[in-house]
């Protein structure tokens, strides 16, 4: 094991290691990128969008254009409304039964949240209002209908006919000086299989750190080794701790001397090698204590050092 353990050349290893994380990361960025393509490319273009009318000036009709881009786009947009300061509709991507009327007001759906909405004439319809934040995760993930029925038991809803009812997710961008805002409308549809994807790819990062763990540990052990220090016992730390053993591993290796023949790491006293019988330090001629590097007389007895 040992032997074995001697023999590795740690810099090719973290050459291979580096090579196959960054093309397995590649992978792994393509893989999810294309399944994930249509939800991330709606998220992108919704904060591209809110942004846009949330500055001082903004161009609307580029703003129109660029909604009715993704709502072509995405199987989850019900449909987009701009609307006015009084809320009026004046603008819908997708003429939906929604924007049937000129206006478009929410009514909070009971007193218990400020989160469930519907609309005058749109019984079977609830709107939860959604963050950015929960978008994002909703989104990629699309745990909508199992966090609503989780409200449901809640009893947040007291609703006999809930599942008859449409569940719509509704986030919004507002310009506070003209007082305009978008209503994002989407209905999730899962990507088939998401999670599972987001689990592979969470269990290939985690086996590719676990690796990384075991070979930092692996190599400390193979310095110890080499040093003439307990293999087990730094390998042991190293393997608890990691980096904070690493850095334990080079402060005790640099508070001793490293025989620069044998690599055996002892005290920074010795004169000669306890291995190899290295002369380590020089010693005074008359005395015979230690002299420091740049010292001009021996510390002890005075004599000058040529
Ligand atoms: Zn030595
Ligand atoms: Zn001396």
């Amino acid at each position: 094991m040992n032997r074995f353990i001697e023999k590795i050349n740690f810099k090719k290893v973290a050459i291979l290691y580096i090579i196959i994380v960054l093309l397995v990361g590649i992978g792994l960025m393509i893989f999810i990128g294309n399944k994930f393509q249509n939800k991330l490319k709606f998220i992108y273009n919704y904060y591209n969008i809110s942004e846009k009318l949330e500055k001082d000036h903004y161009n609307i009709e580029e703003i129109k254009e660029q909604i009715n881009n993704i709502s072509d786009n995405s199987e989850d947009i019900v449909d987009v409304l701009i609307l006015n300061k009084e809320n009026q509709i004046l603008y819908s991507s997708k003429n939906s039964e929604l924007a049937k009327n000129k206006e478009f007001i929410l009514n909070k759906k009971n007193n218990q949240t400020n989160k469930y909405f519907t609309i005058p004439d749109g019984d079977n319809i609830i709107f939860r209002l959604t963050t950015d934040k929960e978008l994002i995760i909703t989104t990629v993930l699309s745990n909508f209908e199992t966090e609503i029925q989780k409200n449901y038991e809640n009893e947040v809803f007291y609703e006999k006919n809930f599942n008859d009812k449409k569940l719509y997710l509704l986030s919004y961008a507002i310009n506070n000086t003209t007082g305009e805002k978008i209503y994002f409308i989407n209905e999730m549809h899962p990507v088939a299989n998401g999670k599972t994807y987001i689990k592979i790819a969470l269990a290939t990062i985690m086996f590719f750190f676990m690796i990384y763990w075991i070979l930092v540990a692996l190599y400390i052990y193979q310095n110890a080794l080499k040093s003439k220090l307990n293999p087990y016992l730094w390998g042991g730390l190293i393997l608890l701790t990691n980096l904070a053993g690493v850095l334990i591993y080079i402060i005790y290796k640099q508070n001793n001397k490293t025989c620069f023949k044998c690599e055996t790491v002892q005290s920074r006293n010795n004169v000669y090698c306890i291995s190899c019988g290295t002369k380590l330090n020089e010693t005074c001629k008359k005395c015979g204590t230690i002299i420091n590097g740049k010292d001009k007389y021996c510390s002890k007895c005075g004599e000058k050092i040529e």
